[in-house]
């Protein structure tokens, strides 16, 4: 990403600030790249100081003084179902666009990344109805009374989403936020802006939503995102990315003491129990590693495998995934793309180079693949290392690539260990056909989603959040509304007479009548 002045012809797009368009100060732009061919895509506006705070001043003033707010549940949860409607018919283009801008075969954008974005903003709309009152037990101490928890909006949401699965976390974002009526400046990745930027297009020609309630800058993280968490007129920061920049944002953030979500990375577990069915455990945890080339926050990283077996699924992993297509993502038949781009690919061959220092052995891959489709793209074959170590950097840190670490444990009990010992905790997945055996593994992990025989499921319905170092808070589900949400207890109280009221004696002076 570069900044430069805007005079191409490539289809540009500005900031959306008040319910317009308009340029950055000093028509800074930077462009995208396709990761597949490294052609420009688009140029983008690179919001200052001067945009981001004008940015920030509408979401306030759309909060404080505009409908949103106070708009019934019922009608906002009415908007996303009639906005979801409206993407559904854009939902061919949002496939192709999301396949360029991150490199993501149309298979996958078109089957389940943006048909799931849409599920979600269904969902949200529909979860948001039935949660704004929480009726509380009535009470007669110290007089009868009757409760309530009424959830208000939490207020201007600042909203920063990575470059990977784009249109799904653009949803997960505004879905929430919007359902329970806050006001939002949302922030994309330079690395892939464009379904973003596509989606903030579809709801300002919708016109379903009042002026200032979504504001869009786009920039670098360092300046524009960094200044938009630092900002003072910010009640919430809702992040999506690494642990390290989730890390400063909480920093950032503390002197005000905003309310802060982080979904952040991962390094999760996939483990094979001894009686799994290997035809449907190989293939799921292939397909937990290599979903997107394995650049998923989520993705099953580490494969632990009973020692019993693991010769006979390392064969298997390895004749599998030679039949894996690496491709260009536009054509269907493609099932791996290239990587974000060509910096993430250095780090991820750094971390083959750091893998086979170790002393892990190399099954499959780790190499960039040769013929001219591969070229010009960031292309990095699927990798499969054995013998790998749990403690060893490869099985400890986040690669985001298309590097599988295979585990080998020799009990249940170790597999669970070996699973925990991680920074992480995001997610992970168990393969076994003995579910009451599935099940207590799964109680043992300590991560913020199990899957019983899949992975990746992302369920609109469900929390998702990690443990330790994967983040703070839960996104989806009703506890990842309720975060976008204050809690105020109404107290109405029933004794309407003074006698009624003896507590106050503890400060009043007595009366005689009783008024
Ligand atoms: P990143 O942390 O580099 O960037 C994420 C976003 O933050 C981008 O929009 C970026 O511009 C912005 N940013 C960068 N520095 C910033 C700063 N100092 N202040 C404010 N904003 C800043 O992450 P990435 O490389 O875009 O994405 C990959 C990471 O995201 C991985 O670690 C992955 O695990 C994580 N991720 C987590 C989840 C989850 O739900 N837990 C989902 C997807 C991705």
């Amino acid at each position: 990403m570069a900044l430069e002045p805007s005079n191409s012809d490539l289809p540009s797009h500005g900031l959306y600030i008040n319910g317009a368009w308009r340029d950055a100060e000093g028509e800074r732009t930077f462009t995208v790249t396709e990761p597949a061919t490294g052609a420009a895509l688009a140029r983008v506006a690179s919001a200052s100081r001067a945009d981001v705070d004008q940015a920030v001043a509408a979401a306030r003033a759309a909060f404080d003084h505009g409908p949103w707010p106070h708009t019934p549940y019922y009608e906002r949860a009415k908007i996303l179902q009639q906005l979801a409607k409206l993407l559904e018919e854009r939902a061919p283009e949002l496939a192709e666009l999301e396949s360029r801008d991150g490199g993501v075969p149309l298979r996958a954008t078109t089957f389940n990344d943006i048909p799931l974005g849409l599920h979600m903003l269904h969902t949200f709309g529909e979860l948001a109805r039935r949660s704004p009152y929480e009726p509380l037990p009535w009470t007669d101490f110290p007089t009868l009374a009757w409760s309530f928890v009424w959830r208000q909006p939490y207020g201007v949401c600042a909203q920063i989403i990575p470059w990977n699965f784009a249109f799904c976390m653009a949803i997960w974002k505004l879905g929430p936020a919007l359902a329970t009526g806050n006001t939002v400046i949302f922030k994309p990745s330079s690395l892939a802006p464009l379904t973003s930027i596509a989606l903030v297009k579809m709801i300002d020609e919708s016109g379903l939503l009042p002026r200032g309630v979504v504001n869009l800058v786009t920039g670098p993280g360092g300046e524009t995102g960094e200044y938009l968490v630092s900002h003072p007129n910010v009640d919430k920061v809702a992040f999506t990315g690494s642990t390290e920049v989730g890390r400063k944002i909480m920093s950032i953030a503390a002197p005000h003491l905003k309310k802060v979500t982080l979904e952040l990375g991962g390094k999760s577990p996939s483990i094979l129990l001894p009686d799994a069915d290997l035809d449907k455990a190989v293939d799921g945890a292939l397909f937990g590693m290599f979903y997107h080339a394995g650049q998923l926050c989520e993705a099953g990283t580490r494969c632990f495998v009973p020692a019993s077996l693991y010769d006979e699924v390392i064969e298997r992993m390895v004749a599998r995934t030679r039949q894996f297509r690496v491709g260009d993502p536009l054509d269907l038949a493609t099932d791996i793309g290239p990587l974000i781009s060509f910096k993430q690919r250095d780090s991820v061959e750094r971390y083959i180079q750091l893998g086979r220092a170790e002393g892990a052995q190399l099954a499959l891959g780790g190499a960039r693949p040769s013929g001219p489709l591969y070229d010009q793209g960031s292309y990095l074959e699927p990798t499969i290392f054995t013998h790998v170590n749990n403690t060893s950097r490869l099985a400890q840190e986040e690669i985001f690539g298309p590097v599988f670490a295979v585990i080998r444990y020799d009990d249940i009990g170790e597999a669970i260990t070996l699973a925990n010992d991680s920074r992480y905790g995001l997610a992970g997945s168990i393969w076994s056909q003995d579910y009451q055996l599935a099940l207590e593994v799964a109680r043992r992990l300590r991560t913020g989603t199990v899957w019983i025989n899949d992975h990746h499921v992302l369920n609109p319905y469900a929390p998702f959040g990690g443990f330790k170092e994967s983040g703070t808070g839960r996104e989806m589900g009703v506890a990842g509304l309720l975060e976008y949400t204050q809690a105020t207890h109404i107290h109405v109280d029933f004794q309407q007479n003074r006698a009624g009221k003896l507590w106050w004696d503890a400060l009043l002076p007595p009366v005689d009548d009783e008024g």
